[in-house]
């Protein structure tokens, strides 16, 4: 025990906190916005779902701007395990029994469909992301696990996909059964997506980073964004923010939770064309990466966001976890999605009759296909085309167990971690040098650096809902919808729109 908490304290010293995908990847400050402007369509948010969104508005004659509020490419999509995948746990055998067959076969065709138009992307752009062919795993240790992924078999195979059964795996991950298919892919993220912010711009899209917007005004013929300083008018605005900045229309936080995951790469002299995934929680995942080193990337400790809420443990526990393949681990980072309920992401309109405000989000962990497919959708109903996918992913639909079970559940989740922050106060969720005290009649937060003191408000502006302090990566975090902040109270990423650095009155 006291050996395996030196090793880890040595190894944290070396690890890097950041995604393996920043490594060798130069990237400028971005252009930010400087002055008000009229667009035809605003898109928030520069992860895969906006710039896909743009790539596939770039040929048209409407004026596309996208507004990111750190640099393009830097939120979740950057720090994805990079599967392009259509083997999703059992998510098919849970979508026929929550629906129907035809759900079910009609949410594998998206997937298929997304991969083609990864790929073809790939090819027409010419974009060196490291695309490769992997045979996709999920497997199971558990042997009340093991029918659900027969039956995600059966179901698979009845489509016409070649699947394989196994008992072992190559790698050293405990196995009761798993399955495979073939014709899945892996990428890098960031080249990917930085790639295609440039086709964008060369064909006019503009790209204004470190540009938040803050609030939107309702208009007759579209919304009145606002940042800090400058207004956008736009006729039409896509959500592309992971999760929005604000409470109506849609109602967010009923609808979704927020799981978080840690991943960890290391080197690897054992390279394989093979992605794992088990089908439970708590998630393991795996894949390997290759450019002039081999890496093998093992995500683990994934929960729901209020349900672990001591970062030291969680670095830990993930450290411990990626132990089991290498004695040494070069990169960890941490990454949340938002999870629905009903296993299908939000992909449409917010508002009966109202065109003008287009959401894609809640992609439960499958991004790069659902945001690619997310793209597709947005700009054929911006463009007034038909897709066959909409009504599958349709904000609206009404025919799954969403009220008020659903919301429900998600309330309670939330509530729990709320609860224990508030009321609890649960120390080991706190640095010794940190401080939660009231200021003018304010609730204020002080982490102590030797003489330096960061003075921050406690509260995170989106719905109040009190802030931990995460010792490992020194920001300060919501446990109740993943907002975080810079230690000087920076907003670093949403639902909050704000800022929480104290201001003296
Ligand atoms: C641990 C983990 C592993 C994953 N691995 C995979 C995988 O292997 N394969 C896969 O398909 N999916 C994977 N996913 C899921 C995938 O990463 C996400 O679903 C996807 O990246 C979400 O993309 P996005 O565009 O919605 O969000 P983001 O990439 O976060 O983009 C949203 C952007 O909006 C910006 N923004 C937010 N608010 C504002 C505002 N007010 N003004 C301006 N800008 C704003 C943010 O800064 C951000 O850059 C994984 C998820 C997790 C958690």
């Amino acid at each position: 025990m006291i050996f395996s908490y030196f090793t880890i304290l040595i190894m944290v010293n070396y690890v890097k906190k950041e995604s393996l995908w920043n490594k060798d990847i130069k990237r400028d400050t971005g252009i930010s916005l400087t002055q008000s402007l009229e667009t035809d369509v605003l898109i928030i948010g520069g992860g895969i779902t906006g710039i896909t969104t743009a790539y596939y508005l770039k040929d048209t004659n409407l004026k596309v701007t996208l507004v990111e509020q750190n640099l393009v490419a830097s939120g979740v999509s950057s720090r994805t395990t990079g599967k392009v995948n259509y083997l999703q746990e059992t998510i098919y055998t849970d979508l026929e029994k929550l629906y129907s067959s035809k759900v079910a076969t009609n949410y594998l065709e998206s997937q298929l469909f997304a991969i083609n138009e990864i790929k073809r992307i790939v090819k027409k752009e010419k974009i060196k992301c490291n695309l490769e062919k992997v045979s996709s795993y999920i497997f199971t240790n558990k042997k009340r696990e093991i029918t659900k992924i027969k039956e995600e078999k059966n179901f698979l195979q009845k489509q016409g996909i070649e699947v394989k059964a196994h008992t072992h795996l190559s790698l050293p991950l405990a196995i009761q059964y798993a399955i495979s298919v073939r014709d899945t892919y892996v990428f890098h993220p960031l080249k990917y997506l930085l790639h295609l912010k440039k086709v964008c711009e060369a064909k006019g899209v503009s790209f204004y980073e470190n540009t938040r917007i803050q609030k939107m005004e309702k208009l007759d013929d579209g919304y009145l964004c606002y940042t800090d300083k400058y207004e956008i008018k736009a006729n039409k605005v896509v959500l592309a923010c992971h999760y929005p900045f604000f409470l109506h229309p849609f109602l967010m936080p009923l609808k979704v939770y927020t799981e978080k995951s840690y991943i960890t790469a290391f080197k690897t002299k054992n390279y394989q064309t093979e992605t794992y995934i088990t089908n439970t929680l708590p998630c393991q995942s795996v894949r390997f990466h290759k450019d002039n080193t081999s890496y093998m990337l093992y995500l683990s400790r994934s929960h729901q966001l209020s349900n672990h809420l001591d970062e030291k443990e969680n670095f830990n526990e993930a450290i411990r976890g990626a132990k089991r393949f290498s004695k040494k681990v070069d990169y960890i980072w941490e990454n949340d999605d938002m999870m629905t309920l009903d296993h299908l992401p939000y992909i449409g309109y917010l508002e009966k009759e109202n065109p003008n405000l287009i959401i894609g989000t809640g992609y439960n962990t499958w991004g790069m296909t659902n945001g690619t497919l997310a793209g597709h959708i947005i700009s054929n109903l911006i463009m007034g085309k038909k897709n066959s996918f909409s009504s599958l992913f349709n904000p609206l639909r009404t025919n799954h167990y969403f009220y008020p079970g659903m919301s429900l559940y998600i309330l309670g989740v939330t509530a729990k971690g709320y609860i224990e922050n508030k009321l609890w106060k649960n120390k080991s969720w706190y640095s010794k040098k940190v401080e939660f005290l009231k200021k003018d009649g304010e609730d204020v937060a002080i982490y102590h650096e030797g003489k330096k003191e960061y003075i921050v408000y406690s509260k995170c502006p989106h719905m109040g809902c009190s802030l931990i302090f995460n010792e490992v990566e020194k920001t300060w975090d919501c446990p109740c919808h993943a907002s975080r902040f810079s230690l000087d109270g920076k907003c670093i990423k949403g639902p909050s729109s704000y800022d929480i650095t104290y201001k003296k009155k």
